[in-house]
C-alpha cells in the first residue's frame, strides 16, 4: 500500500514553511511596504512565489489542475527537492537505470543518499527481473526513469513503467525532458491512476530555454504541496518567469523548431548510415543521437581540434559518443569532418 506520508522525512514533516510577506495579505493592494524592497527600478519587486501565470498556461497545454504544477529551478531543481522531501541522508536509497541521466549520481551523493543503478539490457531496456532484488527494500524510497533516457536515447515501454508504478510502494519519479521530441503520450494522463508519480519536464530541450533554468513537475496535489513547502520562497526570478510566459505564448513558433530539429536529427542519420567509421547508431526520441563508433576517443578528440564539441560518453557505453542536434549549419559541419575523418581512417598511415 502507498502512504504518502510515512514516505515524508521526518523532519520534513514537521517543518514550518516560510511564509512571504505576498502570501500573507488578500484583497487588492496599491501601497507595498512589506517586503524591504527598495521602491526604485524596473526589477526591484520579488517575483510571483507561486508563478501563478505560468501555471495558468501550463495547466491548459498539459490539461491538468493548477495545483498538480510545479516550477523550479530546472529541473535540477525538483530532482534535489526529490532527495530532500523523500530521503533521509545516510539511512534512504534511490534507484535508478543506467547509463542514464548524471544528475540523478550528484544529487544523490550532495544529499548523501545511496543510489543504486540497475544495468539497462542491452537493448537498453528495462529488466524487471533484475529490479525485483531491490523493490521490496524498506529504505528505497525512490525510483528514477528518464524516459526518453540520456544518453540512450530510447524511451521505455508503458508496460515496464506501470510494472514500477505498480509494484514498488515509493515514488515514481519520470523524467521527461525530451518528451517533446518523442510520439509518445507523457505520464502526465497517468497521473490520476497512480498516487505515487511524479512527472518531470523541462523549458531546457524543446523550449529552447535552457539559459532560463526553469523546469516543471507534475503529480498529485499532495506531493506538489511538499514541493512548494521545501523550495526557496523565490526560487524563479521574475526574468525568467517572464522569458517562459512569453515562450508559451508563441507555441506555433515551438512546434516550427521541433519539426526542424526533427527533419535534421533523420538527415544527420541517414548521412552517418554512408560513414564506414560510424558502427552503430541507436535509436532516438530525443534531440540528440548516440552512435558507436570504431574508436570513440579519437574521434572526440579529432573533432575538439576541428573546434566540434561533442559528448564523449564512452565510459558509460562502449565507443559511444553522443551528439546534440543542432543549426543546420552547425549538422552540416559536423556531418563534413566526419566524412572528411572517415575517409582518412581508411587510407593506411605512412
Ligand atoms: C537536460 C536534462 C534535464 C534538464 O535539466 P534542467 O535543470 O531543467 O535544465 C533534465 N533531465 C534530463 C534527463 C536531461 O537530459
Amino acid at each position: 500500500m502507498f502512504k504518502l506520508n510515512s514516505l515524508i522525512r521526518p523532519n520534513i514533516i514537521r517543518l514550518k514553511a516560510y511564509s512571504s510577506a505576498r502570501d500573507e495579505f488578500k484583497g487588492e493592494a496599491e501601497v507595498f511596504l512589506d517586503a524591504n524592497e527598495n521602491p526604485f527600478g524596473d526589477l526591484n519587486r520579488y517575483p510571483d512565489p507561486n508563478q501563478l501565470e505560468i501555471k495558468k498556461k501550463l495547466s491548459k497545454i498539459k490539461k491538468i489542475n493548477k495545483d498538480q504544477i510545479f516550477i523550479g529551478n530546472g529541473s535540477d531543481e525538483v530532482i534535489d527537492l526529490v532527495y530532500r522531501i523523500f530521503c533521509e541522508p545516510g539511512i534512504d536509497k534511490a534507484l535508478t537505470f543506467s547509463p542514464t541521466y548524471g544528475m540523478y549520481d550528484v544529487s544523490a551523493a550532495i544529499n548523501n543518499i545511496e543510489l543504486i543503478k540497475v544495468p539497462l539490457n542491452n537493448n537498453f531496456e528495462i529488466d524487471t527481473k533484475e529490479l525485483d532484488r531491490y523493490i521490496k527494500d524498506e529504505n528505497l524510497k525512490v525510483i528514477f526513469i528518464c524516459s526518453p533516457n540520456n544518453p540512450t536515447g530510447n524511451s521505455f515501454d508503458r508496460t515496464s513503467v506501470e510494472y514500477i508504478l505498480n509494484n514498488f510502494n515509493g515514488i515514481v519519479v519520470v523524467d521527461e525532458a525530451y518528451i517533446d521530441f518523442s510520439s509518445r503520450e507523457s505520464c502526465i494522463s497517468q497521473l490520476n491512476d497512480f498516487p505515487n508519480l511524479i512527472v518531470c519536464q523541462t523549458f531546457s530541450k524543446a523550449w529552447g530555454l535552457a539559459g532560463v533554468r526553469v523546469g516543471a513537475a507534475y503529480s498529485t496535489p499532495e506531493i506538489i504541496d511538499w514541493f512548494k513547502k521545501v523550495k526557496p520562497p523565490y526560487n524563479v526570478s521574475s526574468l525568467n518567469q517572464e522569458a517562459v510566459l512569453s515562450r508559451l505564448e508563441n507555441k506555433a513558433q515551438f512546434e516550427i523548431e521541433k519539426n526542424i530539429i526533427l527533419n535534421e536529427k533523420e538527415k544527420i542519420i541517414k548521412r552517418f548510415q554512408e560513414l564506414k567509421l560510424v558502427k552503430k547508431i541507436y535509436p532516438s526520441e530525443a534531440n540528440f543521437i548516440l552512435i558507436e563508433v570504431i574508436n570513440a576517443n579519437d574521434l572526440y578528440e579529432n573533432l575538439v581540434n576541428q573546434r566540434i564539441i561533442t559528448r564523449n560518453r564512452s565510459k558509460l557505453v562502449r565507443n559511444g559518443l553522443r551528439i546534440t542536434v543542432g543549426s543546420k549549419q552547425e549538422n552540416d559541419r559536423l556531418i563534413q569532418a566526419m566524412e572528411r575523418i572517415s575517409k582518412q581512417s581508411l587510407t593506411p598511415k605512412t
